[in-house]
């Protein structure tokens, strides 16, 4: 029995590999597909080819992770994540424990995510209303840190236009406006509690700032959850779009974006068409849409689905279940690829799609779930890659010693995710010690932490 199971592994193994050859990629097309978003990234930064790049590289107005000087009481908002979350972070110079954080989690229902932009920011300001309330701290107009993980043009830490919607959301009338301008609008409009919004924070920048403060050498941020992105510590001098040429400034990068111009067009297959189909935005965050959670499992199901039809899995049986999108989730996958019982929860998944599956059906389709999953891993790690080579070109070091700070359901929840990601970057870039710091409490902490500098420093010229 052993070695016939052994037998039919390799088998099903060697079939799958060979039927989904594109998405398994060597080194090589994956040190092009570095140079490509190493080209992208020039683009995104120049004063000429900014207009027209697909990868925007938006400055953020951080300039420096935070120096462990700052203190105060703050809140938080986190919107754009798994979850909407509101947290009071207290800064103090305690040795110990200098950060203390309450949190909240609210729900933000679908009619609400895609309905108009009022009742969003309504929702929010409620939300918070609330948090407030049971803060007891109605009275107070504490400084507040909002980090928004969906694309803004900034030109100061207090205002960000969304440039568009990404993942779930698409509420009407906020693209093009300021989202700070519509939140202190709706707050005002309720009239019961005061809030003075400081900094609107992409997630990537709020996690690189929650490492940065346990470690001074973290200069780069990023998110594989829901969507995927990226910021990183740029030169001033190379950034086209703002003045000054002195120190560095934080990057969001929004590569999620890559490939929207069509460089991606050879390595995307029929199911990433398929899923950019039926998606939200339709042409939009191509690269996202390879690479993060909220597409791994439909991307999982899409190809379960062919290899049924064409009679290479559960012996050709199609149920509405297995037809039904978002059947298959991320979570399943991760649970699908654990070492000791992913074969087990594979058939438990499968059987509840009713589509009978056997032994060898359950070996597939985990094989199924590793090429997808190491198909996200490996582009993140050559964007990542780029990133990488760029910091130590700006350094002129012949060793880049830095540290990268990572957060996000994808990253923190797949068994084998995290090892493959940091195994692959360390190929990509052999003369680099690259630290991966789990970012523990989030991407809000960070945005205090903005928060906390903004406020030190007007506080400073007042007095
Ligand atoms: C957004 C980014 C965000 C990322 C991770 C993407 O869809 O465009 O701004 O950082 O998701 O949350
Ligand atoms: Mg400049």
């Amino acid at each position: 029995i052993l070695s016939n199971s052994f037998l039919s592994y390799c088998f099903y193994d060697f079939q799958i590999d060979k039927y989904l050859y594109s998405m398994r990629f060597s080194d090589e097309t994956l040190k092009d597909i570095m140079n490509r978003f190493k080209r992208e990234m020039e683009n995104g930064l120049g004063r000429d080819t900014n207009p027209t790049a697909t990868v925007k590289m938006l400055p953020t107005f951080v300039r420096s992770i935070p120096d462990g000087s700052e203190k105060g009481d703050f809140i938080a908002l986190d919107l754009g994540g798994s979850n909407f979350r509101i947290l009071r972070v207290k800064v103090t110079q305690d040795k110990k424990q200098p950060v203390q954080m309450e949190s909240q989690v609210y729900e933000t229902p679908e009619d609400i995510v895609h309905g108009s932009g009022t009742q969003l920011f309504d929702h929010v300001a409620d939300c918070l209303g609330d948090f407030m309330e049971k803060q007891k701290i109605k009275d107070k107009k504490l400084p507040v840190g909002f980090t928004f993980s969906f694309p803004c043009a900034q030109t100061k830490l207090d205002e960000a236009v969304l440039v568009t919607w990404t993942k779930k959301f698409k509420a009407s009338g906020v693209e093009g406006m300021d989202v700070v301008k519509l939140l202190n609008k709706a707050i005002k409009k309720r009239g019961d509690y005061e809030a003075d919004i400081m900094a609107v924070v992409n997630d990537t920048t709020g996690t690189m700032m929650t490492c940065g403060f346990d470690d001074q050498r973290c200069e780069v941020g990023i998110i594989i959850g829901t969507g995927t992105n990226a910021c990183y510590m740029e030169e001033l001098r190379h950034i086209d779009l703002v003045e000054g040429d002195e120190g560095r400034m934080c990057i969001n990068t929004e590569w999620g974006a890559f490939g929207d111009d069509g460089s991606l067009e050879d390595i995307r297959t029929e199911f990433d068409r398929e899923i950019d189909r039926g998606s939200l935005n339709p042409g939009k965050q191509l690269f996202e849409k390879m690479a993060s959670g909220m597409y791994m499992g439909e991307l999982v199901r899409l190809i379960l689905v062919k290899m049924a039809k064409e009679g290479l899995l559960f012996e050709g049986r199609i149920t509405p279940e297995l037809l039904t999108r978002g059947k298959i989730e991320t979570k399943h996958v991760s649970a699908i690829e654990k070492t000791k019982e992913g074969l087990k929860k594979c058939m438990e998944i499968l059987t509840r799609l009713g589509v009978e599956p056997s032994d060898e059906d359950c070996l597939a389709v985990q094989h199924v779930c590793t090429i997808v999953s190491f198909r996200s891993a490996n582009l993140i790690s050559a964007t990542l890659g780029a990133i990488l080579c760029r910091l130590k070109e700006n350094k002129g070091v012949a060793r880049l010693r830095t540290t990268v700070g990572i957060d996000g359901s994808l990253y923190k929840m797949h068994p084998q995710y995290a090892r493959r990601l940091h195994k692959t970057v360390r190929r990509l870039v052999p003369d680099s010690d690259v630290r991966f710091l789990l970012s523990e409490s989030g991407s809000a902490k960070g945005a205090a932490m903005v928060t906390a500098v903004a406020y030190r420093l007007t506080e400073q010229a007042r007095q």
